[in-house]
């Protein structure tokens, strides 16, 4: 498998490239944002590691760049800073998870192993409820006649919702099946995203189907 290291920091790069290929995955390493996005649009990468900071291009453009341009290779981001702004920036930029420096090396493996097997699963048959319709291959989603465009990240918390309707999903469920690992911090940025997804699959529609469950979480159930 291919992973593309996109970081500016060349001891950074080095680390990272010779623990992947330690793992047997093949490795390229740019050291900007504009070579990076370059190479992320015509090479063939399973995985995308991506520094925000980067020269000519930052690593946000970069995502949000090769999202628009149709990609949807998973994107793991290296932030310097926790903040929750930075990181919502990220996974709304189109990133599907992040990593803040520094990190430890097997914390890195971990995420690319759970990045790679997420994007290698089964996707299998269309899933509906009530009026709304999920298309886990070409993941698209409409409610009735109307398409609903999601991105990465507001399709993935619709998906598991879909998948467990009339079920309360807690915070923690959600980070874990959506984001893959639990942290506390984690759920500011679960209840951004379900605002999100409320816009653009309740709030034009008659009959509401994300529901808040106080201090338990959320469903997806019929009014
Ligand atoms: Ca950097």
């Amino acid at each position: 498998m291919k992973i593309l290291v996109v970081e500016d920091e060349k001891k950074v790069a080095g680390f990272i490239k010779r623990g992947l290929e330690e793992d047997a995955y093949q490795v390229t390493v740019t050291h900007d944002g504009a070579e990076g996005l370059k190479q992320a649009l015509e090479g063939d990468y399973s995985l995308i590691i991506l520094d925000v900071m980067l020269p000519k291009k930052d690593g946000l453009t970069v995502v949000r760049e090769l999202r628009e341009a149709g990609r949807q290779t998973p994107v793991l981001m290296l932030t310097a800073k926790a903040a929750t702004e930075d990181v919502v920036s990220g996974l709304d930029a189109g990133s599907d998870d992040y990593l803040t420096k520094p990190f430890a090396f097997a914390e890195l493996t971990a995420r690319v192993r759970a990045l790679l097997r997420r994007d290698g699963q089964d996707r299998g048959a269309e899933v509906r409820f009530a009026d709304l319709r999920l298309d886990p291959v070409s993941h698209k989603v409409w409610r009735g006649k109307t398409e609903i465009e999601l991105t990465a990240k507001e399709y993935g918390l619709l998906e598991y919702l879909i998948r467990n309707p009339n079920t309360v999903l807690s915070r923690a469920m959600i980070a874990d099946h959506v984001w893959d690992y639990a942290f506390d911090s984690f759920t500011n940025i679960i209840d951004v995203y379900v605002n999100y997804l409320r816009k653009k699959v309740d709030k034009d529609f008659p009959v509401r189907l994300i529901h808040t469950v106080r201090g338990q979480g959320y469903v997806l159930r019929e009014g």
